[in-house]
This record gives structure tokens, sequence and C-alpha cells, in this order.
């Protein structure tokens, strides 16, 4: 059912790359091959994560500046409100807008402690939704999640927290990475149904390391299914391994999304390209010399 040649998707379809700060050396020279090489993919925007303490926060600053002189990629920077002040927050996004900067992923951030149930947050992603439209005209991307956040206290409520982001501005939500493809299927169709009319663009993330993704799919309410336990299994000490079966997982799963209509992808790529590289290749997704209509058959 899965035959590529069922549907040629070339030229039809978006995507957007993530990256986060590195914290040495070595990683920072990967991040820059990869940012190098996935520019030739023409993404629609390549993003970086910000984190909650300062250095990390700098350090997305620094990315950005890189990304916007170094390279011919759109680069939008995420930004927490969790723990920042107004005032801070204003700042922040009036450097931005001055620097060129149009397009801004909105978050909260996990509060300081993701354990405790039941605390409040000072801010929400909604109000930094508001402030930053306050300040300029920005594009602005939201998060949403399919399997619910974990601290919402049921599926409508997440909901309509979404819609309240969207109708204070937000024109994009990427979606928590999942697994099963039906959940975000069915959580598609209940943001159609509840008049949220922007794209859920949904978020990939290949999985190339089984063990932390099962530390990190507890934290954040993600599912991770019998299949998958059961392709990793063994697989500890195989990278090479579970490399071609996390780009065949990937693959396998934005075909599917293809077919039910899906034509942005948001790529969680921890900073590497060559998985990426290939799900998006597999999608028709090519460099401009590589265009099947550059090609001569
Ligand atoms: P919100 O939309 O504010 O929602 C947070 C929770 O609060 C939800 O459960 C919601 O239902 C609930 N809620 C909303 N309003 C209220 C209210 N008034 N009263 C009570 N509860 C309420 N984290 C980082 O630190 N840095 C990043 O760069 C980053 N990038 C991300 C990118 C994507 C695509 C995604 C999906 C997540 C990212 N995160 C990042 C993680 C994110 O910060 C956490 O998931 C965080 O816990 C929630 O952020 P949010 O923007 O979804 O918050």
């Amino acid at each position: 059912i899965l035959n590529q040649n069922l549907f040629d998707l070339s030229g039809k379809v978006n995507v957007s790359f993530e990256f986060f700060p590195p914290n040495s050396a070595e990683m920072e020279k990967t991040l820059w091959n990869s940012v190098k090489r996935l520019e030739g993919l023409s993404p629609k925007f390549v993003s970086v994560t910000y984190g909650a303490n300062n250095s990390t926060r700098e350090r997305t600053h620094r990315i950005i500046s890189r990304i916007q002189q170094e390279t011919d990629l759109v680069a939008v920077p995420h930004l927490t409100c969790i723990g920042a002040s107004r005032e801070e927050l204003v700042e922040i996004a009036q450097e931005y807008w001055n620097s060129g900067i149009r397009h801004i992923v909105a978050l909260r951030g996990d509060l300081p402690d993701s354990d405790k149930v039941g605390q409040q947050a000072d801010m929400y992603a909604l109000d930094l939704v508001k402030l930053l439209k306050s300040v300029a005209d920005f594009e602005i991307s939201v998060a949403a999640y399919p399997e619910i956040h974990p601290e919402a206290p049921n599926p409508q409520f997440d909901l309509i927290n979404l819609k309240r982001k969207v109708d204070a501005g937000a024109s994009r939500a990427i979606s928590q990475f999942f697994f099963d493809t039906e959940t975000y299927l069915r959580y598609r169709d209940r943001c159609l149904a509840s008049g949220i009319d922007v794209e859920i663009v949904p978020g990939i993330l290949p999985v190339t390391n089984f063990k932390q993704l099962l530390r990190f799919s507890k934290m954040t309410n993600v599912t991770v299914p019998g299949w998958m336990h059961r392709l990793y299994q063994g697989l500890d000490e195989d990278a090479t391994t579970r490399n071609l079966i996390a780009a065949n997982v990937a693959i396998e799963q934005v075909k599917v999304l293809a077919k039910e209509g899906v034509r942005d992808f948001h790529f969680y790529t921890l900073n590497r390209s060559d998985l990426t590289y290939a799900i998006c290749h597999s999608l028709g997704v090519r460099e401009k010399a590589f265009e099947p209509q550059a090609i001569a058959v």
C-alpha cells in the first residue's frame, strides 16, 4: 500500500528541522555539519530550542545569529516564558525583531519540578503568544500534544488551551513526537472539530537511542507501542542496526501521514542529519539539483 509510486509528493511537502544548542566543541561541529547538509533540502524554517537556564539561553541566541549570518535558512528561535519576567521577554522579543527574526516558537517551558502535580505556573504559553503579538507581528508556532500534555487535567482542557493559543495569534502548532499514527490522526480530527484551523504539524522523532526514549517518553506522556519494544529488542549495543531501524520506522510513519494528507513535517533532528535526510528523501524532498524535473530520465 505504501509503495512510493502510489503518489508523487515531490515539490508538495514542506519540512522544518529542529536543533538544540550543543554543549561541547565536538557537538558544535556535528550541529554545523548537519545544518549545512540539511540546508540543501530547502526547509521552510529551522528552529533552535531554548533552555531554562541562562547559559543555554545565550547559546540559542548565538546559534540563531550564526544561522542567519552563514546560511540562507529562516532561523526560528524557541522561547519559553516560565521563570522569566515580562520585561525580560519583551526585551528578548524586541531584540529578535530588530535582528530580523519574524517567527518564534512560543512555549511555556517545563515546571522546575515537573513531578509536582497541581503546581501553578505564573505564565503559560498563551500569555507568551499575547506578549509577543503585543511587541510585533511575529509569526508564531506553538506546541500541541496528540497524547495530552502531562499536566492537563483532561483532553478537552488541553484542546481548549491549544485553541486559545491559536485564537491569540499562533498560526501553526507543532506536535509532540508520537509513534501511534492513529493517535495523531484522531487528534487532528478533534482539533478540526473544535475549530482549530491551523496546521497541526507532526513532530517526527527518528529513534536511535531507544533506552533514552523510554525515559523521555515517561516524562512527556508519549506511548511507546509494544511493536517498538520488540523492534529494538537486543539492539542496545548495536547502534548501526538501531539507525537502520530508526530510519525505517520514521519512513513508514511519514508515508502513512502523507497518505492521510499531511504535507508539513517537523523533524526533531537531535542535531544529526543522516536519518532526517533519508526520511526527507523518501518523501520526495530533494536538493535542487536532484529534483525529478532537473534529471533527464
Ligand atoms: P502550555 O500551552 O502553557 O500548556 C502547559 C500545560 O498547562 C498544559 O497541560 C495545559 O493544558 C495547561 N494549562 C494551560 N493554561 C492553563 C491554566 N491557565 N491553568 C492551568 N493549566 C493550564 N521546552 C523547552 O524548555 N524549550 C524548548 O525549546 C521546547 N521546545 C518544544 C517544542 C515543541 C514542538 C514541543 C511540543 C515542546 C517543546 N518544549 C520545549 C517542551 C514544553 O516547554 C513543555 O511541554 C511544557 O511543559 C509545556 O509547554 P507548552 O508551551 O505546551 O505550555
